[in-house]
């Protein structure tokens, strides 16, 4: 724990507790946009295509996918509130931080519960209450506070349909941001970068690349290929998996190219691809060869690898 202003510490810890009003949905729950969103995530579970299949579903009709419950309630581009709405921030203890002397913020987590599935029409609200906000706490970013805010969904008839938990950290940053010269393109990782969580079901995947080897999971009962792995196949069930090994060439699916907050072992201005391999399952990978401001979405990608250390060797790609 850091030393803490008294006084912000103690104005936080009195807006625990807090409840806000209801936030209303500008649309009822509806086909079109579970369309649209299962589009977007490629699910194409039949539940949500085929009203037929979902008829004869243990639902006996169609349903939204659990995990659009925040969409319904979401205020829009312009950020405009349904009539009715709460004019009051379920976020005013961040607000409060950030006006005394906590002025950066960085999303943490978000948990979700779902109580029910959600059929098309139902019209869905929210209120939301301030759950917790943590002592001072200093990280690796600066010193500050977690903020929890416990957000409720409701029907219209009050039913409570699923919760969200919307965890941030408030802080003041060790030292002020300045944009660090671009790395060479070529520049290796620090060897303090931090290592990838490893599990049982991605073992196989480290150790692949360690032999220069780029692994994707095979399900054994359909065939298809998924990453990342994980010990059910998503399409038929099956427990049973073998590793391909995959040709290395792909296309820049998607990138982004990360300019703060900095993490320790990473370059600045740390450009992230998503690779779309030509096998068809997508990564996460670091890039090498080009400078981030010319990579382009398409663009030919090769596998390489790169030693972290003496346990850790990453998948870059290259321009081709
Ligand atoms: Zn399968």
């Amino acid at each position: 724990m850091s030393e803490p202003n008294a006084q912000v510490d103690a104005a936080i810890k009195g807006m625990v507790g807090t409840e806000y009003g209801r936030t209303y949905s500008w649309d009822p729950v509806n086909q079109p946009m579970i369309r649209q969103w299962c589009e977007t995530m490629d699910n194409e579970s039949p539940l949500y295509h085929d009203p037929e299949f979902a008829r004869q579903s243990p639902h006996g009709g169609p349903v939204a996918p659990p995990t659009m419950l925040q969409v319904w309630v979401m205020a829009g581009l312009k950020n405009r509130l349904p009539p009715g709405s709460t004019t009051r921030s379920p976020f005013e203890a961040v607000e409060y931080l950030r006006a005394n002397g906590f002025p950066s913020t960085v999303a943490v987590n978000s948990e979700q519960e779902y109580f029910r599935y959600l059929r098309p029409d139902e019209s869905i609200s929210f209120t939301a209450m301030l759950e917790s906000v943590s002592d001072c706490k200093s990280t690796a970013l600066g010193t500050g506070y977690f903020v929890t805010v416990l957000m409720t969904f409701l029907t219209a008839t009050d039913e409570k349909v699923g919760t969200m938990r919307f965890r941030l950290f408030v802080y003041k940053a060790h030292k002020e941001f300045k944009p660090a010269a671009a790395a060479p393109a070529d520049a290796p990782a620090k060897p303090s970068r931090p290592h990838p969580g490893i599990s049982q079901d991605t073992q196989f995947f480290w150790d692949g690349l360690k032999q220069n080897k780029l692994l994707i999971q095979k399900c054994k009962g359909c065939g298809k290929l998924r990453h990342p792995p994980g010990p059910v196949c998503p399409h038929c069930h099956s427990f049973e998996w073998e590793a391909l090994q995959a040709s290395g060439r792909g296309t820049v699916h998607s990138f982004v190219v990360m300019h703060y907050p900095e993490v320790p072992g990473f370059p600045p201005e740390n450009p992230v691809l998503l690779v779309e391999l030509e096998e068809g399952t997508r990564l996460v990978a670091g890039l090498v060869g080009i400078k981030h401001a010319d990579v382009k979405v398409g663009m030919p990608v090769r596998v390489e690898y790169q030693k972290v250390d003496d346990d850790l060797v990453v998948p870059v790609f290259r321009p081709v």
